[in-house]
């Protein structure tokens, strides 16, 4: 070959991809291609002149008489333009099975006789293509390359992943169909297609890295050039060697990750709807491993260890809290050990954390956590504080309690106001009764009778007062009248009207020389003083004396009243100021009395801005002090409560 032209055609052919290898009649090589070159491991002057048949194995040099070119030149009308499989000669004497075409132009001495060649695995996807095999059968090497072959195009076929080989220059060689799909085109199209007219960067770096022998794996979304269409990918691409070691091509293997990035986002998805229910909730949870070490812990549970959430993990609970962690570790320890979960398990902190503090209630539960085949990998820990509703729960234990003492109270009231109330009823009801025998008869009345009679309607209108304000008070409508009041003479008017009840009672009376006033309601001031010398009378033996102490101290005047009585135990002074109360040494039996008088006393004592108390001792007496600021001091506000209806 010589000339313009002839060169031109060689350049030509040596941008083809097909080895392509031509001879003269003698069938001695003229030219051989770059790409046979490539395939064949020779150099293109080292072939000049020699007999083509040296490219193939000697088994496969006659047959039925010919050469094997020649051969398949006399059967190309029946090959149709068919490659037949045959197997190439490598100079390295490796056999390579290729497929090959045979064609001739010229005749005599210009004859050409020209073998195109394409290595087998180049066209796996010709597979139901008709392929005319050598007559004369193949031998065993053949048959067992031919298996190794139908395997591998099994295997690659029907692989769940792309599979593409390509040569160096970097040329799709072969692929199946999955990779066709994937790029959206056919494997006709791909096979032969320059893999850098896929455009994709990520693609061509992996490709010439295999290239130089290094695999190298790639991960991102292809987009289909035909069809836009986008999957996500991850591609291996490796570099596949000839015999002699060198880098003849490579192969990229591309599994279509779209399932796995989605069940991936699935799964993040979830994992943040846990995390986030993990974080948020108001209950402590955890995660121990089998080591019952904490693998995590959320911000409550931290919070209920005293330990930030992140000092957790990969600590037990010993090594957290100490001594009490090892007690706290034994529900999780139960748990690893049974396999069963324990539920609801109430505790207090401050019993078994020792935690300082208030004391804590806790609530845990313990899970086993399993993975789908069952082994135990840890234990998931659900701690909740119910310190609140523990509190509330004893809160309504206590009001329950209260209510049922304020039920038990209303009976024994009802029970000793229905006896106070009937007790001046019966003598009563004698008095009248002789009244009126007497004026039947006649006979003369008697003062005492009658005295008697309106002493106990006195004592009963008293009980019934005595309620009444108690009431008004409840509902906060106890009215008061206030007027710049004398209050040493209220003190002795009130003494000297006792002087009918009083008995062989003494009563000794001492007060400071000069005038005490205060701002106060007359009528309610004297009700407290009468309702103290009253109970002085009541709770001392008679004959005994009753000391009543006036005095004044800078701007309060201080009244005392003390008695030689029964006294009040330590422990009920401090009720003895509340509703219906009366102390346990004042049996009704003895003591008549709706436990009113102080609770009414205190009420009017108090919105006069003063005070009053007592100071006694069981069974030696009993001193109760009033003390009011006098009209001198700032005037105290006194609450007036519908003063239109003066309801004494
Ligand atoms: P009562 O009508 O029962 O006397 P009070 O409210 O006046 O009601 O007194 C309440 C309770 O205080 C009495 O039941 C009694 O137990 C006790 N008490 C009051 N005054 C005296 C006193 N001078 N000595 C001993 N106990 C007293």
């Amino acid at each position: 070959m010589a000339g313009g032209a002839a060169r031109e055609l060689e350049a030509i052919l040596d941008a083809a991809v097909d080895p392509v290898i031509a001879c003269g009649p003698d069938e001695c090589i003229l030219y051989i291609n770059a790409a046979a070159e490539r395939l064949l491991g020779w150099d293109r002057e080292q072939l000049m002149g020699r007999p083509v048949t040296d490219l193939f194995p000697p088994r496969l040099h006659r047959f039925h008489g010919f050469s094997l070119p020649r051969y398949l030149l006399s059967r190309r009308k029946v090959l149709g333009g068919r490659p037949t499989r045959v197997f190439a000669l490598r100079r390295d004497g490796v056999e390579l099975q290729v497929e090959m075409t045979v064609g001739a132009t010229g005749t005599n001495s210009h004859e050409r006789i020209v073998l195109t060649m394409r290595r087998l695995h180049e066209v796996i996807d010709s597979l139901e293509e008709p392929v005319e095999h050598i007559p004369g059968g193949p031998d065993v090497a053949t048959h067992h390359e031919e298996t190794v072959d139908r395997l591998y195009r099994l295997l690659v076929e029907n692989a769940p992943l792309s599979i593409f080989h390509f040569d160096r220059a970097p040329i799709i060689t072969a692929c199946n169909e999955r990779f066709a799909r994937l790029i959206g085109t056919s494997k006709r199209n791909l096979v032969g297609l320059h893999l850098f007219t896929l455009r994709d960067e990520n693609i061509i770096a992996c490709v010439r890295e295999s290239l130089r022998g290094r695999s190298c794996d790639y991960e991102g979304d292809y987009r289909s050039l035909t069809t836009g269409k986008v999957t996500p990918v991850r591609v291996r691409f490796a570099p596949c060697y000839a015999e002699d070691g060198t880098v003849e091509g490579g192969v990229g293997i591309v599994e279509d990750i779209s399932e796995r990035r989605r069940v991936e986002a699935e799964r993040e998805e979830n994992l943040a709807q846990m995390d986030l229910l993990f974080r948020g909730a108001p209950v402590g949870i955890g995660f121990l491993d089998t080591n019952l070490r904490y693998v995590r812990v959320n911000e409550t549970l931290a919070r209920i260890n005293g330990i930030p959430a992140d000092a957790h993990p990969g600590h037990t609970l010993p090594e957290l809290l100490g001594e009490p962690g090892a007690l706290a570790e034994q529900g999780p320890r139960h748990v690893l050990r049974t396999g069963e979960p324990l539920v609801d398990m109430e505790s207090t902190s401050d019993e078994d954390l020792r935690v300082p503090g208030p004391r804590r209630y806790f609530r845990g539960s313990f899970y086993p956590v399993r993975t789908p085949d069952g082994r135990i990998l840890g234990v998931g820990v659900v701690l909740e504080d119910i310190t609140e509703r523990k509190r509330a729960e004893v809160e309504r234990a206590h009001l329950y309690r209260e209510a049922q003492e304020a039920i038990r109270v209303r009976d024994d009231f009802l029970s000793i106001a229905s006896h106070e109330l009937k007790t001046p009823l019966t003598p009563l009801s004698l008095r009248l009764a002789t009244l009126e025998r007497r004026l039947e008869r006649g006979e003369n009345l008697e003062p005492g009778v009658l005295r008697h009679a309106r002493h106990q309607l006195t004592r009963l209108t008293g009980l019934i007062n005595d309620l009444l304000d108690a009431s008004r008070i409840e509902a906060g409508r106890l009215a008061l009248h206030p007027e710049a009041t004398r209050f040493d003479l209220l003190v002795e008017h009130t003494l000297a009207s006792m002087d009918g009840q009083k008995g062989n009672h003494v009563f000794d009376f001492e007060l400071p020389p000069e005038a005490i006033s205060v701002h106060g309601d007359a009528y309610r001031l004297e009700q407290v003083v009468s309702n103290l010398l009253e109970n002085a009378l009541k709770y001392s033996p008679d004959g005994g004396t009753i000391r009543v102490r006036l005095s004044l101290s800078e701007d309060v005047a201080v009244l005392s009243v003390t008695d030689p009585g029964i006294g009040i135990p330590e422990d009920q002074q401090q009720q003895l100021f509340d509703r219906y109360f009366r102390a346990r040494n004042a049996s009704t039996r003895s003591y008549g009395g709706l436990g009113l008088g102080l609770y009414i006393s205190r009420d009017i004592v108090e919105r006069h801005g003063g005070r009053i108390w007592v100071e006694s001792e069981a069974g030696r007496g009993s001193t109760f002090y009033v003390a009011l600021p006098t009209l001198s001091a700032a005037r105290p506000a006194l609450p007036q409560v519908w003063p239109d209806r003066h309801l004494h």
